[in-house]
This record gives C-alpha cells, sequence and structure tokens, in this order.
C-alpha cells in the first residue's frame, strides 16, 4: 500500500506564531525558575517554536507545596461556603468559553491534534467544571441515629489537603478539568504540573483561575519533567494526595514515592481496551466506531479500541470495511479544520509505534494497511499511517502493550467464553466494548468482562455525570460523576454522647 491511497490533508497553515513565554504559578504570582533554566516544545507538526517554559526544579516545587499547604491550613478557601465555591467554578467554565479559540490553538501546537477536536474537547472541559460546581453544592456525610437514645453518630465529609495534580500530554486540558474543579469542589488546594510537552494550556487555565478571583495559593503550576518536580510532588511531606494521569510506569513509580508517607493515591492509567464484534452485530456500526476508536487522537489515547475481537464467521467481512473506511479517514494538517488525525506527539514515540508493527509483522502478523511513516505535503514532522493489522494473537505485544497510536490489532474468537479470555488476558482493565443486536449478549459481556467502562454498540461516549477509571493494571479510583468529588474528600466520623450516660470504666 502506499500512501498515495489514503485521504491526505496538506498544511495551509499560517507560519506567524506568538511564541508563549511560559512561567509557574506560585502563590499567585508568575515567577521563572531560580536556575534561570527553561526548555522548549516545538509543534509535532510543523516544528515551529510554540512555547519556551520555565523548568522547574526542587525549588520551585516546594515553594509551591508550602503556598498549597498554607492556603489549606489557613482555612482561605475550605472555609469558603459551597455555594461560593461553586461561583468560582461557573466562572472559570464561562472563561474558558470566552478563551476557547486560544486555548484549542495552542492545545493543537503543543500536541499535534486537530484544531476542531481541540475546540471540542475545551467547551467539554468547561462543562465539568459546571458539573463540578453542581458538587460543590452538595458536599453531605451521613447521620446514624439509631444508636441508642444517648448518641448520635455522624459522618463528616472534609477536604483531603493538598493535593499533586500531573498530568498527560494527550488531553492536557480535559484532564487537568477532570481533576481540579472537583478537588477545588471539595475544599483543596493543589500543585498541578502539566507534561513537559503540552505546558501551555494549562498555564492559561492558571490566568483564567486568578482572573475568577481564586484565592491566592488555591492553585499553584510548576513546569518541568517529573525528575524532580514530579519526584517532589509526590514525596513532600505536606501534600496529602497524589491525582496521576499518565502511564501506568509511571503510575507504578509514583506508587512506590508515596509508600514513604502513605499519601492517597489516585491513578488514571494505560488502556489496551477491546471491542468484540459478535456475528448478529451491525458490522458497518461497528466498522465505523472501530474506525473512530483506533485514530481519534492519532490513537495517542488510554481509551483507545486499540485492539479489536472479531467472531471467525464474520471477521474478514468486519476487516475489509475496516480497511476500507480507514482509506476515507482524513489524516493531515492539524490546523486544517476537516482534519481528523494529526501529528505523532515525538519521532521517538513514532518509532515506538513502528517498533510494535514491525515486531508483529516478524511475529506471523499481517499488515492489512498502512505500517508506515506517513508524509504530508508542507509538515516537515512526523505523522504515521492508519494500520491495520490482522493476523494476530494473543501473546503478541501488539495484542498486550499499549501502541499509543493510529494501529489497529485483529483477534478472532469462536465461542462467547474465548471472547472473554482475550478480553480478559491483558494486564489493563480501562474500557471494553461490545457489539452485538442482542441485549442479552450485550449484558452478559458487560458483566463479565474486567473494565472501569464498558460501552455496548458503541464506542467512547462521555458524560461528566459517569465515573471513569480503569481496573487492573489501568488505575486506581474514579473520576467524574459524583466519585470524582467523593476522591478528594476524607470521612471523620463523630460520635456524640447525649447526658451522663457512659458507663465509667473504674
Ligand atoms: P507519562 O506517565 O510519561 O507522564 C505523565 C506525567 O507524569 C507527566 O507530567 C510527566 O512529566 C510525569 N512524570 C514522569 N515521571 C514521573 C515521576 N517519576 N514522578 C512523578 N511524575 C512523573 O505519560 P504520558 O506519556 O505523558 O501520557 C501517556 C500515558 O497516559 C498513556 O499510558 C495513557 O494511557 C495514559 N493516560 C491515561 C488516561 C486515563 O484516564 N486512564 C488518560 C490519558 C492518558
Amino acid at each position: 500500500m502506499t500512501q498515495h491511497d489514503l485521504t491526505l490533508i496538506h498544511s495551509e497553515a499560517d507560519s506567524a506564531i506568538e511564541v508563549l513565554d511560559l512561567k509557574h504559578m506560585i502563590d499567585g504570582a508568575w515567577v521563572a525558575s531560580a536556575s534561570g533554566e527553561v526548555f522548549d516544545r516545538h509543534s509535532p507538526a510543523t516544528g515551529q517554536l510554540i512555547s519556551r517554559a520555565a523548568r522547574g526544579g526542587v525549588a520551585e516545587a516546594e515553594a509551591a507545596i508550602e503556598a498549597a499547604r498554607k492556603a489549606f491550613d489557613d482555612g482561605r478557601w475550605s472555609d469558603v461556603p459551597g455555594s461560593e465555591r461553586a461561583k468560582l467554578l461557573n466562572e472559570v467554565a464561562d472563561l474558558i468559553d470566552k478563551n476557547r479559540a486560544r486555548i484549542a490553538f495552542y492545545e493543537t501546537m503543543e500536541s499535534g491534534k486537530p484544531i476542531a477536536q481541540a475546540e471540542a474537547e475545551i467547551e467539554g472541559a468547561a462543562n465539568i467544571w459546571r458539573y463540578g460546581a453542581t458538587l460543590a453544592w452538595n458536599i453531605r456525610g451521613d447521620s446514624q441515629n439509631a444508636l441508642g437514645p444517648d448518641m448520635l453518630g455522624m459522618v463528616l465529609k472534609e477536604p483531603i489537603g493538598v493535593v499533586s495534580i500531573i498530568t498527560p500530554w494527550n488531553f492536557p486540558f480535559l484532564i487537568v478539568s477532570q481533576k481540579l474543579p472537583f478537588a477545588l469542589a471539595a475544599g483543596c488546594t493543589a500543585v498541578i504540573k502539566p507534561s513537559e510537552m503540552t505546558s501551555a494550556t494549562t498555564v492559561m487555565l492558571g490566568e483564567l483561575l486568578i482572573e475568577a478571583g481564586l484565592p491566592t495559593g488555591v492553585a499553584n503550576i510548576v513546569l518541568g519533567f517529573g525528575d524532580p518536580v514530579g519526584a517532589v510532588m509526590t514525596t513532600h511531606a505536606s501534600v496529602d494526595m497524589v491525582s496521576f494521569t499518565g502511564s501506568t510506569g509511571v503510575g507504578k513509580a509514583i506508587v512506590a514515592a508515596t509508600s514513604g508517607s502513605l499519601k492517597k493515591v489516585s491513578l488514571e492509567l494505560g488502556g489496551k481496551n477491546p471491542q468484540v464484534i459478535f456475528p448478529d452485530a451491525d458490522l458497518d456500526e461497528a466498522a465505523d466506531a472501530i474506525v473512530f476508536g483506533v485514530y481519534f487522537n492519532a490513537g495517542e489515547c488510554c481509551n483507545s479500541g486499540s485492539r479489536i475481537i472479531v467472531h471467525k464467521d464474520v471477521a474478514e467481512v468486519l476487516t475489509e470495511k475496516v480497511v476500507d473506511l480507514s482509506k476515507k479517514v482524513p489524516f493531515g494538517d492539524p490546523l486544517n479544520r476537516d482534519t481528523k488525525v494529526g501529528a505523532i506527539i515525538s519521532a521517538d514515540h513514532k518509532a515506538k509505534i513502528d517498533g510494535y508493527v514491525k515486531e508483529a509483522e516478524a511475529a506471523g502478523a499481517k499488515v492489512r494497511l498502512g505500517g508506515d511513516d506517513l508524509s504530508v505535503e508542507g509538515l516537515t514532522e512526523q505523522f504515521y499511517q492508519p494500520t491495520v493489522v490482522d493476523g494476530v494473537t494473543a501473546n503478541m505485544a501488539i495484542a498486550q502493550e499499549e501502541v499509543f497510536g493510529p494501529v489497529l490489532a485483529v483477534l478472532t474468537f469462536d465461542t462467547f467464553e474465548e471472547a472473554i479470555a482475550l478480553a480478559n488476558g491483558a494486564s489493563y482493565g480501562l474500557s471494553a466494548g461490545v457489539w452485538s443486536e442482542n441485549v442479552h449478549t450485550c449484558l452478559a459481556f458487560a458483566r463479565r468482562v474486567e473494565a472501569g467502562t464498558v460501552w455496548t454498540n458503541t464506542w467512547m461516549d462521555g458524560f461528566p455525570e459517569l465515573p471513569f477509571g480503569g481496573v487492573k493494571e489501568s488505575g486506581l479510583g474514579r473520576e467524574l460523576g459524583p466519585n470524582g468529588l467523593e476522591e478528594f474528600l476524607e470521612s471523620k466520623t463523630v460520635q456524640m454522647r447525649l447526658g451522663k450516660s457512659r458507663q465509667k470504666w473504674v
């Protein structure tokens, strides 16, 4: 196959761009690093310089944690009534809407994702802030009124304290918006570290938090790398909780790092998400959702539907449909509004994606489409072809590990039990999907599959109201929905004796 069979969108972009000078936000002030060090981010599509960020060190991470600790301990935020916290979260949502175009532009320029998708993500993020505001009104504990006439039991819900929020590069603004509004709704204070590859839009969020009137020190941002900024944020004694989204490898390192101080940890990690297609499925609907699931965000998505497990009777016809549709998906210039798949985040990452494909091919799998770099006229940096690999077996790395690229692995099955065994046969457990016109099959699958989210006859719908997270090596805890708030609350049990009814011990 040559890339001429594909749908490609060339660059017509105007190369003029305002290069951003990004600083840390610590205790309400924008500051450079004491060391004077900076790091650059170039567009993964064009190679242009997009931002130059202050490179945080131990000093900046510690200063931010101290500011968040002081802001929590003096009650400047946790004492604010929930209704007032909600007002501020709604104000932030409105400001996000007002600034959507600028945020989306820099999200696209740093991550390589298509501009229309970035705009939809920023719009979705604003709505998560609004949903968080509804939870701020509703922080309620419990009471136990049947302990006898002289006792009342109460369970108070209190903010957990200072939270370290660490985010990845694939959905920078959306993911910080899955954490921070819930932490703030609960009354927590925070230190945030975006990925070193996508710092810009988290800094923009910081500007909006200040504009909305969030008290100084309640949210702080430190730019930089896992070492040393992330390491300080996960080990410092003044941090009460770490909320992390990223790779399973780093998630495990964070669990080890936090064990010294036994902080609470919540983890949103990787996935190897299966979609199982039964012979009675609507194959056209399934094929479209499979193509969406694997190419959305260039496959750089924790929810990537990167392996399908299809019944042998329909495997060939479905694979043909997927290959045909794949050729029609517009890959190319992220700034073109018609583009659906943009650039790959880095050259190293593209090499890793290609390595999985080549390894599978060497092990006997067949590359039905793609399997190579993509060149887009007018754009100098890294793109990868839509790729479909069939004849994949469960023991291949491409069936077990996150490829994090536009690469679909096709496996086949005969019986329901075999399908379940294959679906549950990876160490991950983030999401899963089932395609069948029989509701009994869908329900049986939903009950048996090991995953935090199950989609039946659809893929990757998402709502702020519904919890999201993984089982097994895909994570700990849940974001969004009422659980999103609960994660940032501690329960305190209060037992009140009425009168002098306590039996003397001595
Ligand atoms: P990553 O784990 O390499 O980095 C994530 C963040 O952790 C970055 O900010 C990085 O600087 C920081 N970090 C690195 N080492 C650290 C350390 N030792 N201590 C503290 N922080 C450290 O992940 P990535 O490559 O940026 O993102 C891709 C990964 O994120 C994929 O595995 C993907 O599945 C996962 N992800 C999961 C979800 C989800 O909700 N489950 C969502 C998006 C992405």
